[in-house]
């Protein structure tokens, strides 16, 4: 049935970037098989879901939307993929993204366009665009995405769905492919809260082949959804809401304060005052470190290659040049240009003293408070095109998400309403560090 929705949407949609049909059906009839014999089964076996394209998959392309991992195939399956496949999951494919993940729209996708399923004229979200349009058209089950300043939240509330940043180091970053190392985490992406937190349950695991990864939680459904919102204490900082936000997006988040108040939370006003430096650092930050990720693709070890060099220099140059789009070189140079001597004390530097601020500042907040409530986005879905004019018009639509990456913090985002133009809108529920429970437990209250 996935396949055939797929088959029957996706012309239009434009979600995935590789359809594996042949491996899905033989993963559906292994499952069957074991269902008949009466093996034990994994909670989500059997689920046809699908995989944002930076994330390594033996057996199919990993291409990060770029053309300088046109054809790709990786030779080893990121960590996350391995728990899937343990779970016995139906991987139906690969799905469209900004070019390695930078950006909020998918319009920099090198390969192709994917629309907003509830309104085809409207961007999906970025970067895990084709993830969230493949959940709002019925297209997978849940998706994986990754989410360095929003990606996974700020897509899901712009096709209506659930979707969550854990904490940084619950879910393995090995082979996903690097954006910002010290930002980045794979989120699930799903139709409801319950869903959402089954798929983090399944992937929060310690790694050994993630120096970063958390130890293990014993994790249960019940804990992570079962957690009584009446008496607990929510933040709302009236710094997210003054200027630059769309009028339905701040009443629809307004009002979702005043549910959970009449489900016995106690919401009360505060200020974040390094929030206002959240912007700057975080695209300072992220790209310095993407600047030497993506140091690696050079024509020599990776995908694409020039056909045109005379000298090892000319090789680099021109392969880096040919295969990389403009927002792409424009957070290398951004950041080549933050790490360089002379440069470094001023902005890097700098950047990492605001990190320092902001995460002090949340601490405190949670030393009061069990979660924060925000908007994901100042506003609905866009128009395509319509925030291309200048990149950083865009950047400044990732207000309220980055600074949940720079502290490392949990991130779930569900919908609250709807705008005039029938657009879901986002409500993030922001928590303590290991604290996802909080998150899904209010959230599924909520929902
Ligand atoms: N929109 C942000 C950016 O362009 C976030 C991207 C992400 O989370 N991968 O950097």
């Amino acid at each position: 049935a996935y396949l055939d929705n797929i088959k029957s949407q996706d012309e239009v949609i434009g979600a995935y970037l590789h359809v594996a049909e042949e491996s899905a059906i033989a993963s559906a009839n292994r499952v069957d098989e074991k269902r008949r014999k009466g093996e034990a089964l994994h909670p989500l076996s059997g689920l046809p879901m699908a995989i944002k394209d930076n994330i390594c998959t033996k057996g199919m392309p990993t291409t990060c939307a770029s053309k300088m991992l046109e054809g790709y195939q990786s030779p080893f399956d990121a960590t996350v993929v391995k728990l899937l496949k343990e779970a016995d999951a139906v991987v139906l494919g690969k799905v469209n993204m900004d070019e390695f993940a930078m950006g909020a729209s998918t319009e920099n996708s090198y390969y192709k366009k994917t629309r907003n399923p509830v309104d085809t004229d409207r961007v999906p979200g970025g970067s895990s665009g084709g993830s969230a349009a493949a959940v709002a058209a019925h297209m997978a089950t849940y998706t994986l995405g990754s989410d360095t300043g929003g990606s996974v939240r700020q897509p899901a509330s712009f096709c209506g769905v659930v979707g969550l940043k854990p904490t940084y180091g619950r879910i393995s970053r090995s082979g996903l492919i690097a954006f910002a190392s010290s930002l980045d985490q794979i989120g699930p992406l799903g139709r409801s809260v319950e869903d959402v937190a089954a798929v983090y349950k399944m992937l929060a695991k310690h790694d050994e082949m993630d120096s970063t990864s958390g130890p293990d939680e014993a994790l249960s459904i019940d804990a992570l959804l079962g957690k009584s919102v009446k008496g607990m204490r929510v933040a709302l900082p009236t710094a997210f809401f003054s200027e630059g936000i769309q009028i339905e997006v701040k009443e629809a988040v307004l009002h979702a304060a005043k549910v959970f108040e009449s489900m016995g939370a106690i919401v009360e006003e505060v200020s974040l005052k390094a929030i206002d430096a959240a912007l700057p650092a975080y695209y300072l930050i992220s790209s310095a470190e993407a600047s030497s990720n993506l140091a690696r693709f050079d024509g020599v070890k990776y995908g694409y290659r020039t056909d045109d060099f005379q000298s090892i220099e000319e090789l680099y140059k021109r392969t880096r040049g040919e295969g990389f789009g403009r927002e792409v070189k424009r957070r290398i140079l951004l950041g080549t240009y933050a790490l360089s001597s002379g440069y470094y004390d001023a902005y890097y530097q700098k950047a990492l003293k605001i990190r320092t601020m902001i995460l002090r500042e949340y601490t405190q907040l949670f030393e009061r408070y069990d979660f924060v409530l925000s908007p994901v986005a100042p506003s609905t879905a866009f128009k395509f095109g319509e925030h291309g004019k200048s990149p950083v018009e865009m950047y400044l639509g990732d207000i309220y998400t980055v600074p949940v990456n720079i502290a490392g913090l949990p991130g779930l985002s569900i919908n609250c309403g709807f705008d005039q133009n029938h657009m879901p809108i986002g409500l993030q529920l922001i928590g303590k560090a290991h604290d996802e429970a909080t998150l899904l437990s209010a959230g599924f209250a909520f929902e």
